[in-house]
């Protein structure tokens, strides 16, 4: 008869079972679910290593802290729904804040450390920030916040914080909450839709977005990583996690602070990347666990004096935040004689979306280059970019995902809550890709990035994989020029390696003759450094504005 076929999704799952997740329970009860009652952790291991001064915090610090603090801001006046901003490098303090004010059943909002004073002021007002963690060296960006009325509470900045210090800025110490006795305060209630962190997207397509991330979606985000007989990320209590990503971004916020935690694994935290220090780290703490970024991979590939250091204690090199591809994973094994290498793939809206079955505990053969497979107890559909017509395996559209890990929305932004998270409950990210026919997902490039030449489209990423692997070439990236015949044309921005005479020609040569004819780079620039976010990706706005100034001109 006439009847239409009844239209059907193309869904993809992960290949491991789903889990039942306690998603229930408040965020530090899950987290510390196996230091309590009749868990088997052993309270006296190592939870946190601090990189900068080698002090250690067992387990049973942590907890005292956590609640110690949270008892220090409760009588600050902090209560349940309040937003904290936390405006702090990577730390020991970062950690216990961020735990201290999801205990109280409070908001975290995290900051970069490095930005201007009308950034942070903008972040602080946009969340209705009441107080700020900081550091001595960052409050006089605070002057104004602090005037209008918003709590600044201050770590030393030589990390002594078990000393009282004499400061009369109108600043409350952070021993004040360190020292604060925990007896005093009663067990907050916590619903599971609470917010319990709002950090904001990175910025790259626009401007930075407060996301609202519940206890329940944060709960369901770690666990569908390390939680299971079969764990897709298999942390243990044995292995020691290097942490030197931003904290403040949701990447280590989930995947390794949290996610270290629930495990018993010890976090090895590290204010900032620097290529030789991490290596002496490695070597001395005997490193199980490298989470990078791509940014850090090239860092790790060009750098002559990786021999110099014992790396063999590495298992597992983890990268995320933006596109590895295959030739940079391939020349990275080579200094990691141990190590499993694979991707995680996510956004702050959804928590980690992908994850290389590799790092299962009875792990899977996977491809390089390969994003990871859509993590367990979620789904993830590609929809044609003009139609909405999901896609079977092997073609390329936008990735959706759908489960409790996703955001509940943006701070005071229905309209673009909706247009991300469909009625369905499908989540758009915005990133072009497909799924291949072992389930791997290859991301091709962010929607907004694509380049339009004659209707062909060009992904950068693929283009600047080329470029880098030329020997003299120390990074590059691709952006769209407007070109009155093609639309958009390719032109390459490549920071040179020291010393090198390369030319604009030798440049196109190499790449132009490996791309079919619309791939090919019309134009090089040379550039000292590529702009890029802390979260390690191309900074491609930037880019397309320099390329404006220099074609004006
Ligand atoms: P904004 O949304 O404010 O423009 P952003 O999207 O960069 O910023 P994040 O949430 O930090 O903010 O980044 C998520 C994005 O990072 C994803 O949508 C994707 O484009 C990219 N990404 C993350 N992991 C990977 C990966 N393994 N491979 C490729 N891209 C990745
Ligand atoms: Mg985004």
């Amino acid at each position: 008869d006439e009847e239409e076929e009844p239209s059907h999704d193309f869904i993809f799952r992960s290949k491991l079972p789903d889990i039942f997740i306690p998603n229930h329970l408040p965020l530090t009860d899950y987290v510390f679910q196996r230091f309590s009652g009749d868990g088997d952790g052993d309270s006296s291991t190592t939870c946190i290593i601090d990189g900068a001064t080698g002090r250690i915090l067992t387990y049973a610090d942590v907890q005292i802290n956590m609640r110690r603090i949270a008892t220090g801001i409760h009588r600050l006046g902090i209560r349940h729904g309040d937003v904290v901003m936390l405006l702090l490098p990577n730390s020991p303090e970062f950690a216990l804040s961020f735990l201290a004010v999801a205990y109280l059943g409070a908001v975290s909002t995290t900051a970069n450390p490095f930005y201007t004073q009308p950034e942070i002021a903008k972040q602080a007002k946009a969340s209705a920030a009441k107080m700020i963690i900081t550091k001595k060296c960052l409050v006089d960006k605070l002057t104004n916040l602090k005037n209008d009325g918003v709590l600044i509470v201050c770590l030393d900045d030589d990390g002594d914080n078990g000393v009282v210090s004499s400061s009369d800025d109108g600043c409350v110490s952070f021993t004040e909450l360190t020292q604060a006795d925990e007896t005093e305060l009663l067990k907050p209630k916590i619903s599971p839709e609470d917010t319990v962190a709002m950090p904001y997207s990175s910025g790259t397509t626009g401007l930075p977005k407060g996301v609202m991330i519940t206890h329940k979606g944060l709960v369901t985000s770690i666990a569908q990583k390390v939680d299971g007989e079969n764990p897709n990320l298999n942390f243990t209590a044995n292995d020691v996690i290097l942490c030197f990503l931003p904290m403040f971004h949701i990447y280590a916020l989930d995947a390794l602070m949290l996610s270290a935690m629930r495990t018993g694994a010890a976090l090895l935290i590290v204010p900032r990347f620097e290529l030789n220090l991490v290596m002496e780290l490695i070597q001395r703490y005997k490193v199980t666990v490298v989470p990078v970024a791509p940014p850090v991979v090239l860092a790790f590939i060009k750098s002559p004096e990786t021999e110099r250091y014992d790396l063999s204690s590495v298992r597992i090199m983890l990268s995320g935040a933006a596109t590895l591809k295959k030739e940079l994973e391939d020349a990275v094994r080579l200094k990691f004689p141990n190590a499993i290498f694979g991707q995680g793939y996510g956004m702050t809206e959804s928590g980690t979306v992908a994850k290389s079955l590799a790092f299962a505990k009875n792990p899977f053969k996977t491809k390089s280059g390969a994003c990871g497979t859509v993590i367990r107890n979620a789904e993830m559909k590609v929809v044609d970019t003009e139609t909405g017509i999901s896609l079977p395996r092997n073609k390329s559209g936008e990735i959706c995902v759908r489960g409790h890990q996703l955001m509940k929305g943006y701070l005071n932004d229905p309209e673009a809550t909706a247009r991300t998270i469909d009625k369905d409950g499908w989540l758009h990210t915005g990133d072009i890709g497909f799924v291949d026919d072992d389930d791997e997902i290859f991301i091709v490039d962010r929607l907004k990035e694509l380049i339009k030449f004659k209707g062909y489209q060009v992904a950068p990423a693929e283009l600047e994989a080329l470029l880098i692997s030329h020997p003299s070439i120390d990074d590059a990236a691709v952006v769209a020029m407007k070109d009155e015949v093609a639309d958009e044309v390719p032109v390459a921005f490549v920071a040179r390696s020291q010393g090198s005479q390369l030319t604009e020609d030798d440049v196109k040569s190499y790449v132009n003759k490996q791309v079919v004819h619309y791939k090919r780079i019309k134009m090089v620039f040379f550039i000292e450094v590529i702009p890029k976010a802390v979260s390690g990706k191309i900074l491609r706005k930037d880019l397309r504005a320099k390329l404006e100034t220099m074609c004006s001109k």
